[in-house]
């Protein structure tokens, strides 16, 4: 079973990966867009530490919508919103669950992508 302290590894882990890949991030957005991709996603996921760490959420549901409101709060463009979906969308679907099983986390971040293609229209 996955606890809370799970989901803050994977999102710690997560903060870890873009820090590393900003700059690529930022060089592959240079391309398409306004090359502020891999910054915003770094401001977005030192935010969600910060909120992670202050407000410490003591369930898998709770600690995946913070840190997707806290996404959609501090990222500008559409990849705030995007993220952020997914992420609160799948908090959702854990409730308030002190634990939950893998089936249960493939269940919840079903619905998340299926909030992201919503929103995006993809
Ligand atoms: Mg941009």
């Amino acid at each position: 079973m996955l606890d809370a302290d799970f989901f803050r590894r994977w999102i710690t882990a997560t903060a870890a990966s873009v820090d590393r890949e900003a700059q690529r991030l930022t060089a592959l957005d240079s391309a398409i867009g306004d090359a502020d991709h891999g910054s915003n996603l770094q401001r977005g996921f030192t935010a969600v530490l910060a909120t992670l760490e202050k407000e410490s959420p003591d369930t898998p549901g709770a600690v995946l919508t913070l840190a997707g409101r806290r996404l959609i709060s501090t990222v500008g463009g559409a990849s705030g919103p995007l993220y952020g979906t997914l992420l609160r969308r799948a908090g959702k679907v854990l409730g308030d669950a002190p634990e939950v099983s893998e089936a249960q986390l493939a269940e919840a971040l079903r619905a998340g992508v299926d909030g992201v293609t919503a929103l995006g229209g993809a």
